[in-house]
């Protein structure tokens, strides 16, 4: 068996691996796509100490870093089923294979729910965002639309505000989701005016980059245009645990449970990045969450009683 197993290829998933191969224990990571989430980034410039790069550049470093220490890589395979097995815990992959490991951490990530509307996917990364943390700046003195009224959302519009031009946020239900306190920070703002019952139809562009959307006032069923530079879609991030259901505790919203220190509900597991209840969505974050989850499967394993 390895003593480290780590299921995800991303920055939590590559940390973990560097983290634990640096002990001299045998370690392996599955991955259904090894680089993750990075892969669909263009320009990353705010992971500390990088001034500017891109994903796929990003993704190749992060392998590349990982190929440096003995590490096992089985990449394309999904992990499909988590199961305690006496002190071992077993992760069994949709191909049919099993692995074995002492402690296993955990690190599948999230996806962000799309509007799956024309024009979305077309001027993703054109315009087209779904990180207002990221990509906020590129929109100085622009216009935007955050779509989506809940926490997410509003958090977003109230942070785009100090960066750009004007912020219209469009919200399908009738009212605003978002907590009370966010919403009135958000009515104080003057460059933001919020639209709801808008169901958004369609994102335009001029072929290269986004020139505004369409949504139809759900009440009149009247269709209006915005005209703008960029659409920030704040409807939910998914983490990818439906394959964890019942194995261990997730939150509400699906995301694995851990403590300080990457603990999860099942003995020997540990997880890390977006995939878990720790707050803020960033590569930064989770590549440091993936470091501290694999120290603490080394400390659970020097813990371990000798057989
Ligand atoms: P992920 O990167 O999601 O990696 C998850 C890994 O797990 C992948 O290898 C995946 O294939 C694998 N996996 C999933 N399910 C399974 C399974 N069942 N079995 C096996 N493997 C599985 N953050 C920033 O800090 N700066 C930015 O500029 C930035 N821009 C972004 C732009 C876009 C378009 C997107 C989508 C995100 C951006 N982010 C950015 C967010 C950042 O990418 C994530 O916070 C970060 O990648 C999370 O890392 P992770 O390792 O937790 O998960």
């Amino acid at each position: 068996p390895y003593d480290v197993l780590v299921v995800g290829g991303g920055p939590a998933g590559a940390a973990a691996a560097i983290y634990a191969a640096r002990k001299g224990i045998r370690t392996g990571v599955v991955a259904e796509r090894f680089g993750g989430q990075v892969l669909d980034t263009m320009e990353i410039a705010n992971y500390i100490s990088v001034t500017h790069t891109e994903g796929s550049q990003f993704a190749a470093a992060l392998e590349a870093h990982v190929k440096d220490y003995d590490v096992d890589i089985v990449n394309r395979q999904r992990a499909d089923k988590l199961v305690a097995d006496g002190d071992l815990v077993r992760v069994e992959l949709a191909s049919g294979a099993a692995l074995k490991s002492r402690t296993v951490v955990l690190a599948t990530g999230a996806r962000w729910r799309n509007m799956n509307v024309p024009g979305e996917s077309e001027y993703r990364t054109k315009g087209v965002t779904y990180c207002p943390h990221c990509d906020g700046p590129l929109f100085k003195g622009k216009r935007v639309a955050v779509i989506g009224g809940g926490n997410s959302g509003i958090e977003a519009a109230i942070d785009l505000a100090g960066v750009v031009a004007h912020v219209t946020v469009l919200e399908f239900d009738s009212k605003l989701r978002a907590d009370e306190v966010l919403q009135r920070k958000l009515r104080s703002l003057p460059n933001v005016d919020v639209i709801l019952g808008a169901q958004t139809t369609e994102v335009v562009g001029d072929g290269s980059k986004v020139t505004g959307l369409k949504y139809t006032d759900r009440a009149s069923g009247q269709s209006h245009d915005l005209e703008l530079s960029g659409v920030f879609v704040q409807i939910g991030l998914l983490p990818n645990t439906d394959w964890l259901k019942g194995a261990l505790a997730l939150s509400p919203r699906g995301e694995i449970e851990v403590d300080a220190h990457g603990r999860t509900s099942m003995a020997g597991v540990f997880a890390a990045g977006d995939a878990t209840t720790t707050p803020f969505k960033q590569i930064v974050i989770a590549a440091g969450e993936g470091a501290k989850a694999a120290l603490a499967a080394f400390d659970h394993l020097i813990r371990a009683p000798i057989d």
